[in-house]
């Protein structure tokens, strides 16, 4: 049985510095078994950011043998919470996968609990009740500068404040008019532990507990107090809560303890660590702002498509296993950054791609009539649902008949330079149908194109090429009489800038994206997607991934919400990346491989349309990537010169890595001649992006990456073979990194003196000596932590 848990928790180790205090704690036998919890408030929906808490606090649960994760909700605020939000949070932590089994809590059920432990603080001289009002308790507790006073009542007698204290809960005094307080330290460097407040009046009906109460208590208080009455035995919070921790180890250490339901459990000795919390780009992350969004009527709902909460990504399309693959992809570390959406992005397209058939749906509508087709000719061309690098199996038939309908802008009367698709006298290839030729276009009153003549090739069906004939574009497109009506939401960002709360001018609502969603009222789908129930997946091709609205669509009454482009086509509206599907030249369509290459790609290959190329593109770019992917100025300029190195950088980006972390290792790493040839080396920009991304998930550090970065442009090859060959993985496991520390500081005596006699500036001999000992391998940021606190720890 040990050696079970210790394989597995190895496993879980070497993941996250969490998962490592955890693993340790087990080994050195702190506990039998550990208990996380995800503590919601339930007083909005739970967003993408508290799936990364439950994919961590659940994830932990399931990896580490007997051990559980509670579901804890955090309603001690009565002005606030709902149990509607109750009910949301319960439906998305399922959705999400996860189970609490009878391990379902409400902080508010303890609130009994935590009165008498009010009490009992009273009674050992541990807290008072202050009859000052908050603003006098607020001025009285001084500055950083300056030590806090004590109020007029800090000397009551024990017996008056618990007197008062009954007095309250039973109703007898005004909202405000005294506040129970712990008796800690007037003069802590720690501002929580001036004699914080615990307990507040408030005569308000609580959700749950209706009017039992008058007093609540607040947050710091009853965290604590939830945790250690269910001997949770790590409590992950994010880290905004680190100088809270003093504060909840004092009331850990002080509640009274035994057995029986209204003590805490004489073991129980919760531990607080804290970790980065999510903040993902062009969103807004807290459930007050996202309110406002759903208050003001700026969404249509806590589950708008476009909303980042669990609900609304649902009802975008989005899976559950995409949203663990995006936590996991982001990791868990201590540095709090803000997240490309563009990750986010990756994760569900790469799960779609697996699960979402292909079909064809045309937007925007524009006729086309095959002159040279007989009039009643229906033929089933046998189309398949899947791409050869999806295992799966299945077709659908598709009609072709003499009226079809192709993308409107899939036709230029004037086609601009470099523009492949279809044009007067041009040919193209209708997917898996035939090669069309326009002959001709009639137009309205307006002048308006309104239908094209063409002419088909009976020898060219399905992508058989006895033609021979180099055809560059291939388009999507449905029959006419065949095609069914559908509605099609098209979301996009719901800011337009990465950052709405950057600048903090009270008005985030100001950047909204107003073309967030764009609604499509009359598109045209093939008619195999008929009665599709809501929720059912596809790729629409050349189009994106879609889903049937679960609320809005019925199978006779389709709508279509679109859950995510095909690429990124933010990073690239002008982009220079290879555009298959408008045909500029390719060599995998090269006329001597194309017997065994159809000229058909592969639908995933088939790439979203992007605008036409036009002058200036990479001047476009180039301001794309300062202003909206934060590369800073200089690494942009260099990162446009050209398209091959622009097209290198995107390859990169794709491959799920920051946009910041990539330019610096291109521009900054690699070596200029190599730079000016990226075409001709070894290496890719996949595996230039499969790199950056482990330097942002802290698995090796910029100088492994580098020497990585110097055997793939020498030799090619995948980075993280390199990484393990090389033995470069990064330690970020606590004990290591701690005993170096202890070991460095023990050395240097006198050195760590000399800093306290203030010379702050030996921190970097300290870190550094650590870094050697672990072989350059240690992670510096926890390091250089850990450094700090053990010589502020050790000093105080
Ligand atoms: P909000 O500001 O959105 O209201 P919160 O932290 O107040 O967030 P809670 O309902 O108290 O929301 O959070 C429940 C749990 O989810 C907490 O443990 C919290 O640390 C975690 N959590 C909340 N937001 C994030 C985030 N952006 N990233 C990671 N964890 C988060
Ligand atoms: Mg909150």
């Amino acid at each position: 049985m040990m050696s079970t848990g210790t394989d597995i928790g190895h496993a879980a180790a070497g993941r996250d510095f969490i998962r490592s205090i955890i693993v340790n704690d087990l080994e050195a036998g702190r506990h039998d078994h550990i208990v996380t919890r995800f503590p919601p408030e339930p007083n909005g929906f739970l967003h993408i950011g508290h799936a990364k808490s439950i994919c961590l606090n659940f994830g932990i649960a399931r990896e580490l043998p007997n051990a559980r994760c509670h579901l804890r909700f955090d309603d001690t605020n009565p002005e606030t919470e709902d149990v509607k939000y109750v009910d949301s949070t319960i439906e998305d932590v399922r959705w999400l996968g996860f189970d609490y089994g009878e391990h379902l809590y409400f902080a508010s059920d303890y609130f009994e609990q935590m009165y008498a432990f009010g009490e009992h603080l009273i009674r050992e001289g541990l807290a008072y009740v202050d009859s000052s009002s908050e603003a006098e308790i607020r001025d009285a507790r001084g500055t950083v500068m300056e030590p806090g006073r004590p109020t007029e009542y800090r000397d009551r007698p024990a017996a008056e404040s618990l007197d008062l204290f009954r007095r309250m809960r039973a109703g007898e005094f005004a909202d405000g008019a005294h506040v129970l307080r712990a008796r800690i330290d007037l003069a802590s460097p720690n501002m929580l532990m001036r004699d914080p407040i615990l307990y507040r009046i408030r005569h308000a009906h609580h959700y749950r507990q209706g009017d039992a109460w008058c007093i609540y208590p607040l947050y710091d208080y009853a965290h604590p107090i939830e945790d250690a009455l269910e001997s949770i035995t790590h409590s992950l919070c994010t880290l905004e809560f680190e100088n809270n921790r003093e504060l909840y180890d004092w009331i850990v250490a002080n509640v009274p303890r035994g057995e029986g339901d209204m003590l805490v459990p004489p073991k129980s000795r919760p531990r607080q660590i804290e970790f980065a919390r999510l903040a993902l780009d062009y969103t807004v992350m807290s459930k007050r702002k996202l309110l406002q969004l759903v208050n003001q009527g700026d969404v249509s709902g806590w589950d708008d498509p476009r909303m980042p909460t669990i609900a609304g990504l649902r009802r975008r399309g989005v899976t559950p296993e995409s949203l663990r693959a995006f936590c996991e992809l982001i990791g868990v570390a201590k540095a709090n950054t803000r997240v490309d959406i563009a990750k986010l992005e990756y994760a569900i397209r790469d799960d779609l791609n697996q699960r979402a058939p292909r079909v064809m749906c045309v937007l925007r509508p524009l006729r086309v009539v095959i002159t040279n087709w007989p009039e009643d000719r229906v033929e089933q061309l046998d189309a398949p649902f899947w791409p050869h690098d999806v295992p799966k199996e299945g077709s659908r038939p598709v009609p072709f008949s003499r009226e079809l309908y192709i993308e409107r802008d899939d036709f230029a009367e004037d086609p601009p330079k470099g523009f492949f698709r279809l044009a007067p006298g041009r040919e193209v290839r209708l997917r898996y149908g035939y090669i069309i030729r326009c002959d001709g276009v009639v137009k309205d009153d307006d002048g308006e194109v309104i239908e094209l003549r063409c002419t088909y090739d009976p020898a060219t069906r399905g992508g058989s090429s006895e033609s021979g004939r180099n055809v560059k574009g291939t388009l999507h497109w449905v029959s006419a009489e065949h095609a069914v009506a559908c509605e099609v939401r098209l979301y996009d960002r719901l800011f337009s800038d990465p950052d709405p709360e950057a600048v903090d001018d009270g008005d985030f609502r100001k950047r909204l994206n107003p073309d967030s969603l764009v609604v499509i009222e009359r598109a045209l789908i093939e008619p195999s997607v008929a009665g599709a129930e809501p929720g059912a997946r596809f790729q629409f091709e050349r189009l994106g991934y879609f889903t049937a609205d679960i609320v809005d669509s019925a199978p006779d009454a389709l709508v279509f919400n679109r859950t995510v482009t095909l690429r990124d086509t933010w990073a690239r509206v002008t982009g220079a990346a290879p555009q298959k599907s408008d045909g500029r030249p390719d060599r995998r369509t090269a006329p001597s491989r194309r017997k065994a290459q159809p000229e058909v790609d592969a639908p995933e290959k088939m790439v979203a349309r992007a605008p036409d190329p036009r002058d200036g593109r990479l001047e476009g770019r180039r301001r794309r990537l300062t202003a909206e992917m934060g590369v800073p100025a200089e690494q942009a300029e260099v990162l446009t010169r050209d398209a091959a190195i622009a097209a290198f950088f995107d390859a990169a980006v794709d491959a799920g890595a920051t946009p910041r972390t990539v330019a610096k290792l291109i521009v900054n790493d690699m070596p200029r001649e190599s730079r000016e040839r990226v075409g001709e080396l070894p290496v890719g920009g996949a595996a230039i992006g499969a790199l950056a991304h482990m330097i942002d998930s802290a698995e090796i550090s910029s100088s492994a990456a580098r020497e990585v970065l110097a055997v793939l442009i020498e030799q090619g090859g995948d980075p993280r073979t390199i990484v393990e060959k090389r033995g470069l993985r990064q330690v970020s496991d606590e004990a290591a990194l701690s005993s170096a520390v202890d070991q460095v500081l023990q050395e240097n005596a006198g050195k760590v003196a000399e800093y306290r006699a203030g010379k702050a500036g030996l921190l970097g001999f300290f870190v550094g000596k650590a870094m050697a000992k672990m072989q350059g391998k240690g992670n510096p940021a926890m390091l250089k932590t850990m450094v700090e606190e053990r010589l502020r720890g050790e000093q105080g």
